[in-house]
């Protein structure tokens, strides 16, 4: 990889669906590497990403599937090298997985999600690292290039580490993990800016959302569980847009004998499911058994095709079976 980078390749970097600090901040960190290393990158997003995500250096020319489709697909044919970030199985990105599984160059995985699918040329799985812009500043170190981090990259993979630890608060936080910031502090980032553009960009509206979603929360004390679900009709009186409702999930959690959260959202054909667990509950086993879904130990996600009732009595019995025959 190392050979192929220093010759002035075309890149394709992509990274999951519905991206989040760690997706995007690990996507934009490489890239404005790559850049001065004098490549030709570019940023894939299978999805739309929140508006809280929008200012990282290289935001403005991010290819969103969807909307820019045919260059997408010139891009991947083009590339020399494709990087998969953040996600660990093609399905993760819908329809760009048959764009990359049919791509000629080179595909790189860096990730760090559990039970990693075999479809990459060169894999870097590591799922005990707190974050997969941690593994890329760690990638650049490798490279020996730890020297031309500037402030753009840092920033980006400043953002990945931060959201994906919880602001430096999850387990998967390690010494060396604050090692790598105190490093990119040293290449000039603003930490407070990259903190205020993602946790102080509140609207009025975002807000009381929450504390709709805080009053009706559901408190399942037999479980140790904590739940909160967001209708269509929710959608409606909130104008709930991208990015509205990242982060509510956590909030059950703050609850001392709650050892899991979860938070439905009501879509247009499926269910969302958001899971955040403490100590030992595995919530990436709970969701890849119940809902379709996968993630970390501690963090999690899937989806559910029957109504928003029902996904919830489902849960609330998946919640007793589990405990019974897993734990
Ligand atoms: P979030 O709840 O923030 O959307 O996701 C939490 C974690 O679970 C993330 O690391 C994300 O990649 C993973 N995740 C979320 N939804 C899904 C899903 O539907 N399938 C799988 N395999 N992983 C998911
Ligand atoms: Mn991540």
């Amino acid at each position: 990889v190392k050979e192929i980078i220093n010759n002035k390749p075309n890149v394709f970097i992509v990274t999951h669906k519905n991206p989040d600090g760690d997706a995007m901040g690990s996507s934009l960190g490489l890239y404005n590497y790559l850049l001065k290393k004098e490549a030709k990158v570019n940023v894939v997003a299978p999805t739309e990403y929140p508006f809280f995500l929008n200012w990282i250096a290289g935001n403005d020319e991010v290819k969103v599937w969807g909307k820019d489709n045919v260059i997408i697909n010139k891009l991947a044919e083009e590339a020399d090298l494709l990087f998969c970030l953040d996600f660990n199985a093609l399905h993760r990105i819908d329809e760009v997985g048959k764009i990359v599984s049919n791509a000629k160059g080179k595909v790189v995985m860096i990730d760090h999600h559990q039970q990693p699918d075999d479809f990459a040329d060169y894999m870097i799985s590591d799922t005990s690292s707190c974050s997969t812009a941690e593994m890329v500043y760690e990638f650049i170190e490798n490279l020996g290039d730890k020297d031309i981090i500037d402030g753009d990259i840092g920033e980006a993979l400043y953002c990945g580490i931060m959201t994906d630890t919880g602001s430096f608060k999850f387990p998967s936080t390690t010494s060396k993990t604050h090692r790598i910031v105190a490093n990119l502090m040293d290449r000039g980032i603003d930490h407070n800016m990259v903190h205020r553009r993602i946790y102080d960009s509140n609207t009025p509206s975002r807000l009381k959302l929450l504390g709709h979603c805080l009053l009706n929360m559901e408190v399942l004390t037999e479980q140790s569980a904590a739940y909160v679900k967001i209708s269509k009709k929710d959608h409606a009186n909130f104008n709930i847009k991208k990015g509205d409702t990242e982060g509510i999930v956590n909030y059950g959690l703050s609850i001392e004998s709650v050892k899991c959260s979860a938070f439905f959202r009501e879509d247009k054909d499926i269910v969302k499911i958001s899971f955040r667990s403490k100590d030992d509950f595995d919530v990436n086993k709970f969701a890849r058994k119940y809902f379709n879904g996968g993630g970390h130990i501690n963090a999690a996600g899937g989806i559910s095709k029957i109504s928003l009732k029902e996904t919830i009595i489902k849960f609330k019995k998946s919640l007793t079976e589990f405990s019974t025959i897993d734990a």
